[in-house]
């Protein structure tokens, strides 16, 4: 294996004198796979949410890239319990396996990977504002171009590029249509639900969004509450008709729509609300949850 020697050059008067780090093949080539992960101070002390379905879908997404030798479920886990602050358990989580190396060259099973976890300190994140969304022209890739289910850095400057562009343009986000059936995929880096007479429909997977773990809990919890709900194609018009629209993800959890394409949607959103109750009470332990649902962080 043939490494280059670093040098690094401040383009920042403030970096001077900083190490600043220099980031080897995967930030060259987008080549690393991550997830966002949330723990949660809860009333019965701090428990991580959904720990063993995000370091599934990590493995899933280093074996979809092939990265080589990754780590074991159990490896992984006791990684990322032990990095959880004891002081300040509401915090999120970012395990990132990452080929560090300065190697050069595209296959990845020649290069050596390791695991780097970053935490940040969270509190609840979601702004009841409600985000400004509009319809991205950047499109998605169909899954023929890049596996769907791989959260890969490389995959995110598809995001950075229409997120960017739809600050621009005066928006908080933007929902992304698939490059061939344009129909709905997600946002830059949320999943989607749409409100339409009481129901909820979110894009089926087979359109390309990422499998969100916020995502899936919402299902359940509407199933759990009675609310009829759908994984199916979304059509672009169906935004214009929606009487509610909410994102899901991790770091966000459930974020409120105030707008699509500057149509103000209802404040009231009765089915959001609805599901944002049952989630946080799931989440910080004073509703119910399944069974696996909340890794206890720090076992006495
Ligand atoms: N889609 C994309 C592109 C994302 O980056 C995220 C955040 N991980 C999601 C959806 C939501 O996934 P999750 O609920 O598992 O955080």
């Amino acid at each position: 294996m043939i490494t280059a020697s670093l040098s690094t050059h401040t383009l920042h008067e403030g970096d001077r004198g900083r190490d600043v780090p220099f980031g080897g093949n995967s930030m060259q080539h987008g080549t690393a796979v991550f997830e966002g992960i949330r723990c949660y101070a809860g009333v019965d002390g701090p428990h991580v949410f959904r720990l063993d379905d995000h370091l599934r879908r990590l493995l899933r997404s280093a074996e979809l890239i092939g990265i080589p030798e990754p780590p074991s479920l159990d490896a992984l886990r006791g990684h990322v319990l032990a990095a959880v602050p004891p002081d300040s358990p509401d915090c999120y989580l970012r395990p990132v396996l990452y080929a560090p190396d300065p190697v050069l060259g595209v296959n990845l099973g020649a290069l050596r990977f390791r695991l780097g976890i970053e935490v940040w300190p969270a509190g609840p994140v979601t702004d009841q504002a409600g985000v400004a969304l509009t319809v991205s022209p950047w499109r998605r890739p169909p899954p023929e171009c890049f596996p769907a289910g791989a959260k890969a850095t490389g995959a995110y400057v598809m995001s950075a590029v229409a997120r960017t562009a739809a600050a621009r343009a005066g928006f908080d986000d933007a929902v992304q249509l698939d490059l061939r059936t344009g129909r709905v995929v997600e946002a830059t880096v949320s999943n989607i639900f749409l409100v339409t007479n009481g129901r909820l429909v979110t894009p089926w997977l087979r359109d390309g969004p990422l499998a969100g773990i916020t995502r899936a809990t919402v299902l359940t919890l509407a199933a759990d509450l009675g609310i009829e709900a759908r994984e199916q194609a979304v059509d672009v018009r169906e935004l214009h008709q929606a009487d509610e629209i909410f994102l899901t993800g991790t770091a966000m959890e459930l974020a409120p729509v105030r707008s699509i394409e500057n149509r103000p949607l209802d404040p009231a959103r009765p089915v959001f609300r609805h599901l944002l109750a049952r989630f946080r009470a799931a989440v910080t332990g004073t509703g119910p949850a399944p069974a696996g649902w909340r890794t206890p962080a720090h076992s006495e």
